[in-house]
């Protein structure tokens, strides 16, 4: 058992850091208060190979392995949790699984573009009334000649206005239930595909979150990824994979407002010393340290499996997203409290980290759903 990463997986993590703090880190105060998209820092990402980490350097992406993957959505997440998700989401929801699932043909046709950052990507499964219950969406794909016309709506879906192609999961049998459901991959282009407008977000407000109508929207059969019916599977694969760049984007949150609650620490005095040497203070920094220490571990330890392919991702992953989600939004609270009024002004980190951080144990599956996975997996 070796806890340390290896020199390329250092590296990448001090590659991401230096572009965190130089590039990323002087506007993220003014993206979240105006609402405005990480869009300038595209070129960038894409110069460094973040926007297709994951994809093999034969279809134009870095080849990183998945603990590489999860330390720099972790470096991004310190600084800024928008950028981590705007890069989480076209790696590992979009670009995955068409490297998993899609034919050769596929590969080729899809993936250079979205690796190399010259276009982002998504994932389209939630609906408005379909989140955790995501078999029960209602989007439906009729089969028509060499097209298939789709038709229904999506909802929260990441990168839509910025990004160019989704995964998107339709029912072409509703007689068949969740069975009938099939993944496509679409792009914006295509006629009847309309993105709704922006949702007013809480936080990541430097990220774009929207629906998706399909109105009778033509997509080539060439485009589906997998036979019918293989949509649920794909999507479930996907998320057990995904849920990993979550949990490193909770952690690198957590370290982002724990870092900023040692430093505030250190500077604030009351009754005559710094209230980091008051033992309160101390104990909060003491449980915020292990417990994301715990959920780093965790969430290493899923990328590893992933990488070794040994069993039980599913588990490990939804255990290292319930866990670090739930762990950082914790770390981030204690951080508020302990910049006391400070940490209530829109002026500091910790109070965009704590808007930011919520959204984790939500998205990509809740916590009771994360919990309901793994009960699964221990009762089979
Ligand atoms: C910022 C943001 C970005 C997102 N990006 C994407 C995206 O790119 N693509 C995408 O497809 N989706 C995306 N989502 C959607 C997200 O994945 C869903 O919101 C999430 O899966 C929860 O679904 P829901 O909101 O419909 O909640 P619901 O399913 O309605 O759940 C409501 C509550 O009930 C609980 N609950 C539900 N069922 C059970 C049960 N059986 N037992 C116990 N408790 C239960 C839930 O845990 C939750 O607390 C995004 C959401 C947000 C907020």
């Amino acid at each position: 058992m070796d806890f340390e990463l290896n020199e390329d997986q250092k590296m990448i993590r001090e590659m991401v850091r230096n572009f965190a703090e130089q590039e990323i880190r002087p506007g993220v105060q003014n993206r979240d208060e105006e609402g405005r998209f990480i869009g300038e820092l595209l070129p960038g990402l894409a110069e460094l190979g973040l926007l297709g980490m994951i994809v093999p350097e034969a279809y134009g992406g870095s080849g990183l392995d998945s603990v590489a993957y999860a330390v720099a959505i972790e470096e991004l997440a310190r600084v800024c949790p928008s950028t981590a998700v705007t890069v989480s989401v076209t790696n590992s929801v979009c670009q995955e699984p068409i490297l998993r699932f899609g034919s050769e043909e596929q590969k080729r046709r899809f993936l250079p573009p979205l690796a190399s950052g010259r276009q982002l990507g998504g994932f389209c499964l939630t609906e408005p009334g379909a989140g955790s219950d995501a078999g029960a969406l209602k989007t439906r794909a009729v089969r028509d000649g060499d097209r298939y016309v789709l038709n229904g709506s999506k909802a929260w879906i990441t990168n839509t206005h910025v990004g160019k192609t989704f995964i998107v999961l339709a029912n072409v049998n509703p007689d068949l239930g969740h069975r009938g459901i099939t993944a496509f991959v679409v792009t914006s282009d295509l006629p009847g595909f309309t993105f709704l407008p922006e949702e007013k977000k809480m936080g990541l407000r430097a990220s774009i979150t929207s629906g998706v109508a399909f109105e009778d929207c033509p997509v080539p059969v060439a485009n589906r990824l997998g036979e019918e019916g293989m949509g649920m599977k794909i999507a479930l694969a996907t998320l057990d994979s995904s849920r990993i760049g979550i949990a490193a984007q909770a952690v690198g949150i957590g370290q982002g407002a724990l870092e900023e609650a040692v430093r505030y620490g250190l500077g604030r005095e009351t009754f005559g010393k710094p209230i980091a040497e008051h033992q309160a203070i101390q104990f909060m920094l003491a449980e915020a340290a292990t417990n994301l220490e715990a959920a780093r571990l965790l969430t290493y330890r899923a990328a590893a499996m992933k990488d070794e392919a040994i069993p039980g991702l599913s588990r490990a992953s939804s255990m290292a997203k319930l866990y670090a989600s739930e762990a950082a939004k914790a770390v981030c609270d204690s951080a508020v409290q302990i910049h006391g009024a400070y940490g209530y002004s829109r002026e500091y980190a910790v109070e965009r980290f704590y808007r930011d951080v919520r959204v984790t144990t939500i998205y990509e599956g809740t916590s009771e759903v994360q919990r309901m996975v793994i009960a699964r997996s221990l009762l089979k």
